[in-house]
């Protein structure tokens, strides 16, 4: 199952207890892909253009407990009237006074995404988007979103409004806004993990690093005093820099700090940095 998917689940499982706010989600899940009418033989119809199952089965379970509206069965005139007339047209955005509290925004923003949301896995990157075949509604959901204090854009897609957002903070506020606490807390897993792994491998990377150049400046120098013993012969040199010379070539592994104190007397990491400078001079000068 997508993580898509499993939201979806997740917030069709939500129940809501007041009617206020099934309202408010239901209104959402019609205004965004729903659609109802009479046919001629004044029979109620409602269609879902989603592809999402429990979405469909969210509404029912709304209209039934919100409306007493049943699917087969014969709907009460009263009740109708009453649907209509509480969700207005269809075409345009949800009508403000049902959206006054904030449990009916959360609810809004819930229905609102099980009728067009959809997200990317985590694994693969962070986005989180609402498809709107209508500017007004997406302004409508930008607003409402911008409400609980996160930043959703708009984007114009083909023939639709799209409103989305890309950071994984925002994601994981709006899941948590629209009640969603086991994808919340999946998604946050998956970040600590992901930041784990890049603060190890920038870790590993830099350490590496380190290394490789300890490693090639100790070849430099080892190569410096080699060609030094074959072509002035270390007895030659000053016991300092002789000692030093020794001390290079018997432990070729060691660090600036450890062959300090080797030494005799004990040198500090930039006295021995100097002494094999001076080393590496004179190989040089020999050189040319
Ligand atoms: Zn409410």
């Amino acid at each position: 199952m997508s993580f898509s998917h499993s939201v979806k689940e997740e917030l069709a499982k939500h129940t809501n207890i007041a009617r206020h706010c099934r309202v408010a989600e239901l209104s959402a899940i019609l205004h965004f892909c729903g659609q109802y009418g009479k046919d001629k033989d004044g029979v109620f119809w409602v269609g879902f253009q989603t592809e999402n199952e429990s979405t469909v089965t969210k509404a029912f379970t709304l209209l039934k407990k919100a409306f007493n509206i049943e699917a087969d069965c014969p709907v009460e005139e009263e009740e109708l009237e009453l649907l209509f007339e509480t969700m207005g047209d269809l075409s345009e955005p949800v009508d403000e006074s049902l959206l006054r509290n904030n449990c009916c925004k959360r609810a809004f923003l819930r229905g609102a995404f099980l009728g067009v949301g959809s997200m990317s896995d985590p694994e693969k990157g962070y986005h989180l988007e609402f498809v709107c075949t209508d500017e007004a509604k997406a302004l409508q959901l930008q607003e409402i979103i911008g409400e609980f204090h996160v930043d959703a854009k708009i984007i114009i897609r083909k023939k639709y409004f799209v409103v989305y957002i890309k950071e994984s903070e925002s994601i994981v506020e709006l899941l948590n806004i629209m009640e969603a606490p086991v994808a919340l807390m999946n998604l946050e897993n998956l970040r600590i993990l992901k930041d784990m792994r890049n603060s190890i491998n920038r870790k590993v990377n830099c350490e590496a690093a380190n290394i490789n150049k300890t490693v090639s400046a100790a070849n430099r120098q080892i190569e410096d005093i080699e060609y030094l013993r074959d072509h002035y012969g270390l007895q030659n040199l000053q016991p300092s820099l002789r000692q030093m010379a020794e001390v290079r070539l018997e432990y070729p592994e060691a660090s600036l700090k450890e062959l300090g104190e080797l030494l005799d007397p004990k040198v500090g990491k930039s006295g021995v940095n100097h002494r094999l400078r001076k080393l590496s001079e004179l190989a040089e000068k020999m050189r040319t």
